[in-house]
């Protein structure tokens, strides 16, 4: 039997190994042989043999029970709608077309994929492979043709591919889920570094969603959280990658991207959100926020993240609906967005308000000017400050407050600090003998569309502590208010 089958063998579309048998040498002895003694009939495929005019010259029993169609069809030319073949696509192949009257002249294999109607009338996926029977002196004898079913692999595919979905996807909004983006946040950080490539993230998080459940229902919020999921997927390209972190708050990583072009990027999506009426809430609209942050030289995918994060608590905290990016932040460029104008070097802030601050006083001193400064830069310590303005004797910091009613949204105050020595009073305040400086404190709150409420207390609360921190409630300080804080706004 040294020309008989020859196992061969290959690797498969999934990488496996497989065995398949060389048609190609076989004498027609053999291939009778391999029937007489009932070895094709062992196969858990389907064979067919066919001569050089596609007559079926054997078909075996793995065929038989696949199809339900007996030997009776031996000596008969195979036709398409023997086993009623259609394409993947459903056509039916008609029997002018047959496949193998086509590919009889070959002297190469060929595999291809059909449906047949197998015994049962049910209609399976299966692939065959045609394999010209050549003998020895190179004479084109016939064909053997392999049928495998491969329903069952589909179906196994199938239900591999709905667990990998069920692994990787939010059920809700169908993009992938946290556990996914970490994944690949990992792996796309290390590939852009690796080679060089600018790559960016945005977090998005939709603002005062928890309305939305209160007003409409979980339902709609569900609805609503889609119909975001869908309106972010049509701003992204196909290597973008978008994910729902959780609850209200998307991520999109974008690949080959610097900041300002996903800074336009976010923006497009701001805008188009906040101008989308959506119908589960009554033709109202969402809004978003969004923090922008580039992959610079040293970042792992934390660092990369919780800079965008941070941009991102920026946005909310400056009245939401907006976009702000890790360099803006960085360089304190935000000012300009805020709703309640802030001061900028040279001008008094409260003069620019169309009403006055909260709280505005002035007061006498009589601690010295170096002592005061470090009592204020203490105080700034101490509450986490963040420094607005600074110049020799003039500052201003915006301090968050905790809500005590909602600890989790902090309220934000600019405090405005100005201070002048004794020196320089006019004589009008000759009065104030042993005064070392004149402190002017205003305070306000950051007041936006969004956060209305005035927080007078709260207000009152951060005056009262800076005055005990700096001493100017201390008795022994002397320390007088100059007028009462209505009267206060004249200088000097
Ligand atoms: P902010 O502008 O500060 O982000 O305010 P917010 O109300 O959006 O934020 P907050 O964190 O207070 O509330 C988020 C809400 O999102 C609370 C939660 O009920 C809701 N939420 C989280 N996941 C889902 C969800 O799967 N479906 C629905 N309908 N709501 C969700
Ligand atoms: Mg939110
Ligand atoms: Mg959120």
């Amino acid at each position: 039997m040294s020309t008989a089958a020859v196992p061969e063998g290959s690797t498969n579309r999934r990488g496996q190994e497989t065995v398949f048998l060389n048609f190609s040498h076989l004498s027609p002895g053999v291939v009778s042989a391999l029937f007489t003694q009932g070895l094709l009939d062992n196969l858990r495929t389907g064979v067919i043999f066919l001569d050089t005019h596609g007559r079926i010259t054997a078909w075996n029993f793995c065929l038989e029970q696949m199809t339900g169609i007996g030997n009776s069809v031996i000596g008969k030319k195979f036709t398409p709608s023997l086993l009623q073949m259609r394409d993947l696509h459903g056509a039916k192949i008609e029997d002018a077309q047959c496949p193998f009257s086509k590919w009889l002249g070959a002297r190469e294999p060929i595999t291809d994929r059909f449906h047949i109607v197998g015994r049962s009338g049910r209609e399976s996926q299966v692939e065959l492979n045609f394999h010209p029977v050549i003998t020895a002196d190179s004479q084109l004898i016939g064909a053997v043709v392999l049928i495998v079913d491969t329903s069952v692999q589909i179906e196994l595919q199938r239900q591999l591919d709905d667990l990998y979905a069920i692994a990787v996807l939010d059920p809700l909004t169908q993009v992938a889920n946290r556990a996914e983006f970490e994944r690949i946040l990992d792996e796309y950080v290390r590939t852009h570094q690796a080679v060089g490539l600018k790559c960016s993230i945005i977090i998005a998080d939709l603002d005062f969603f928890k309305q939305i459940n209160d007003n409409f229902g979980h339902h709609v919020g569900d609805l609503a959280l889609v119909s975001f999921a869908q309106l972010i997927k049509q701003f992204v390209r196909s290597h973008d990658f978008i994910a729902r972190y959780g609850g209200e708050e998307f991520v999109i990583l974008c690949a080959n991207c610097d900041e300002s072009a996903t800074l336009q990027r976010a923006e497009e999506i701001r805008e188009s959100l906040a101008q989308t009426k959506q119908t589960v809430l009554n033709g109202k609209s969402l809004t978003a926020s969004f923090g922008v942050s580039e992959l610079m030289p040293g970042d792992d995918a934390t660092s990369l993240f919780v800079r965008a994060d941070h941009a991102l608590l920026k946005a909310k905290e400056l009245g939401r609906n907006r976009v702000v990016t890790a360099s803006a932040m960085a360089s304190n460029q935000l000012g300009v967005q805020l709703e309640t104008p802030l001061p900028s070097a040279t001008s008094v802030p409260w003069r620019q308000l169309q009403r006055p601050p909260m709280i505005s006083e002035e007061y006498a001193a009589k601690t010295p000017l170096i002592l005061l400064l470090q009592k204020i830069r203490g105080f700034m310590e101490e509450t986490k400050a963040e420094i607005l303005r600074i110049e020799e004797k003039s500052m201003t910091f915006r301090i968050s407050q905790a809500d005590p009613k909602r600890p989790s949204r902090p309220i934000s105050f600019i405090l405005d600090v100005d201070l002048e020595t004794a020196d320089k009073v006019p004589k009008s305040r000759e009065r104030f003998k042993n005064t070392e400086v004149f402190l002017r404190i205003a305070i306000d709150q950051v007041r936006s569309r969004w956060s209305k409420e005035v927080h007078t207390e709260l207000a009152l609360r951060l005056h009262k502590s800076f005055l005990s921190y700096t001493m100017l409630l201390d008795p022994t300080n002397h320390i007088q208010p100059v007028e009462p804080a209505t009267k206060a706004q004249s200088r000097y």
